[in-house]
């Protein structure tokens, strides 16, 4: 095949070359590689990834075309924080499925998401600490035989929303209930609503979202999973995590956090 050691070796030291530039995620890794705090200020601005379909922590209001929620608000205060008003917050719809990628191509610098940190997406995005904490619910209409997890069998449908914690968690749950996914949480509940499926499954606080948009819906079973939500921000951005991190404490010790959150959330 090679006519010669040399060209041998020339073609393993340009297979080595081509295998590096590909780790390093080819022509693109001087851009993807630059650190994304000093980008956020030379910009003067920080773009965040925010849901647009889930009531109380992102959607988008039709009337007025902002987005509002507790992302929204939380990640405003938290911009203040750490910028004053020397960077401008702008935000980028995301969804469950989009959302580490969007990141990880730099679409947008942090996600404020309803994501849950896990082991699998730590390998993936780097995360700052809890800063709410959720339990993945069923939501059912109300009079509905399904009265919590036990009731989900063979020959029922669970509506869940793709790229979620809460389609992966059902199935290893309730492994004889069938499984349908959705591209979004709009999606999803719309799906319910015309009967594709008997539940659906996600976190409580967007459940709750749902059955204040329609009161004919209720959360039944109480929560079976713990979902503590991070920010992420694009691997080995420590110091983008530390500066979030410490707004984020200032927040919770000025109180400015708690009155964010009871804007929203309803204990
Ligand atoms: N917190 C869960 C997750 O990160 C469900 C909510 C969502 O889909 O964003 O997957």
């Amino acid at each position: 095949m090679f006519k010669n050691k040399k060209t041998f070796k020339m073609a393993i030291v340009s297979s080595m070359a081509a295998l590096m530039l590909a780790a390093c995620g080819g022509g693109d890794s001087k851009e993807s590689s630059k650190d994304v705090l000093a980008q956020i200020k030379d910009e003067k601005k920080i773009v965040f990834g925010v849901k647009h379909d889930t009531r109380l922590f992102g959607l988008k209001n039709p009337s007025t075309g902002e987005v509002e929620g507790f992302d929204i608000d939380l990640s405003k205060a938290l911009a203040e924080e750490m910028f004053g008003s020397d960077v401008k917050p702008e935000y980028k719809e995301v969804t469950s499925k989009t959302r580490v990628g969007l990141l990880n191509n730099g679409k947008i610098d942090a996600v404020v998401a309803t994501m849950t940190i896990n082991e699998e997406r730590k390998k993936e995005v780097d995360f700052t600490d809890v800063y709410f904490d959720a339990g993945q619910s069923l939501l059912v209409k109300k009079g509905s035989k399904i009265k919590g997890l036990e009731d989900l069998k063979k020959g029922t449908k669970v509506l869940a929303v793709k790229g979620s914690t809460s389609a992966v968690n059902i199935r290893e749950k309730a492994p004889e209930t069938q499984v349908l996914e959705y591209e979004n949480y709009a999606e999803a509940f719309t799906a319910l609503k015309s009967n594709k499926g008997d539940a659906l499954t996600t976190d409580d606080a967007i459940l709750y979202g749902m059955a204040e948009e329609d009161p004919s819906y209720e959360l039944v079973g109480g929560t079976f999973t713990e979902e503590p939500y991070g920010i992420a921000v694009k691997k080995g951005n420590k110091e983008l995590v530390d500066e979030l991190n410490k707004a984020l404490k200032s927040l919770k010790d000025s109180g400015k956090y708690d009155e964010i959150k009871s804007k929203w959330i309803k204990e």
